[in-house]
């Protein structure tokens, strides 16, 4: 995990949280559409997803909500999109139809994102429709040189359980869209910024276990990449930076809440991934452990944010 973020942040000019706050304060305005996009873990092993992933997005559509003002579009493939919604929820975010947005706060919209190739149809009726200003893809697989989606272990995973996430990249590429790739493996969207370095790095990252035989590691890239133990995780460190930088300290979910946004995606069936259990994890870390992370990252902006109304 260590070399995995040292070559990430050694590709980028500082440090990752950071980068992918600022470009959100710097391009999204009050009402502005930002696509938060999600969904690991697959049938049938994992039927209702994992539970890395959906607590990510609910916490930056949380952020997204409370320091920008903005509208959250939240997006995960058809098996796992209602424990997106009740993790969403269980944050404080409702997921509501869009005559709602403008006429109160906390809200989101949240799409079922179809499986397979024959969505690019599909995908650029959502950008034409939202005008997003930014996309976070969280936990999101991208697809290998051959076009092969894979797990970290290297096996393949099929069109009929993943949706082509990578389709809204090009979209974003194609028309100046701001993007962050949070992920914690290298099969995730937002790696392809370190693609030899993942193939390097990780044990299936030559040489996978399906027959396209070349490894793990995804080709798509983002303008920011945040790597993580757990993607999780850095999904809370970039609400906690959306926080410190907008003054809303509030913007990165509090200890109770984060119990509640696991508990919620585990009810809805989320499984967590280390062991493919409904249990209180993400990735084989404890919810108190998690919980002790954000009391952490709330000590941190606490005290950051008393340093830079000094002129620090
Ligand atoms: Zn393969």
């Amino acid at each position: 995990m260590h070399k995995l973020f040292d070559a990430a942040r050694a590709d980028q000019p500082g440090p990752m949280s950071y980068l992918a706050a600022k470009g959100l304060v710097d391009r999204v305005r009050t009402g502005d559409a930002v696509l938060v996009i999600t969904g690991a873990g697959t049938p049938p092993f994992m039927p209702k997803g994992e539970t890395d992933g959906p607590p990510g997005a609910a916490s930056v559509a949380r952020a997204l909500d409370v320091a920008l003002g903005a509208k959250p579009v939240v997006m995960a493939e058809p098996h796992c999109i209602e424990g997106v919604i009740a993790s969403v929820e269980a944050a404080g975010v409702s997921c509501l139809p869009e005559e709602m947005f403008p006429v109160r706060g906390g809200r989101a919209r949240a799409l079922a994102f179809p499986y397979g190739p024959d969505t690019r149809g599909w995908v650029r009726e959502v950008v034409d429709t939202y005008n997003p200003k930014a996309m976070v893809f969280i936990e999101k697989g991208g697809p290998n040189e051959k076009g092969v989606f894979h797990t970290i272990l290297g096996t393949a995973k099929t069109d009929d359980v993943m949706a082509y996430g990578h389709y809204f990249v090009e979209e974003a590429q194609a028309r100046g869209i701001f993007t962050i790739g949070i992920g914690d493996g290298g099969n995730e969207i937002g790696f392809g910024r370190v693609h030899p370095k993942v193939k390097d790095i990780q044990p299936a990252g030559q040489k996978c276990l399906c027959p396209c035989e070349s490894g793990i590691a995804t080709v798509v890239g983002t303008d920011v990449l945040i790597c993580a133990a757990i993607s999780n995780w850095g999904s809370y460190g970039l609400a906690a930076m959306l926080g410190l930088l907008t003054g809303r300290l509030d913007a990165l979910q509090d200890e109770e809440t984060q119990w509640r946004i696991l508990d919620a995606n585990v009810r809805a069936g989320a499984m967590d991934g280390a062991s493919a259990r409904q249990i209180m994890g993400e990735d084989g870390v404890s919810v108190k452990t998690s919980m002790a992370l954000i009391t952490m990252l709330h000590q941190m902006i606490s005290n950051g944010s008393r340093e830079l109304s000094r002129g620090f």
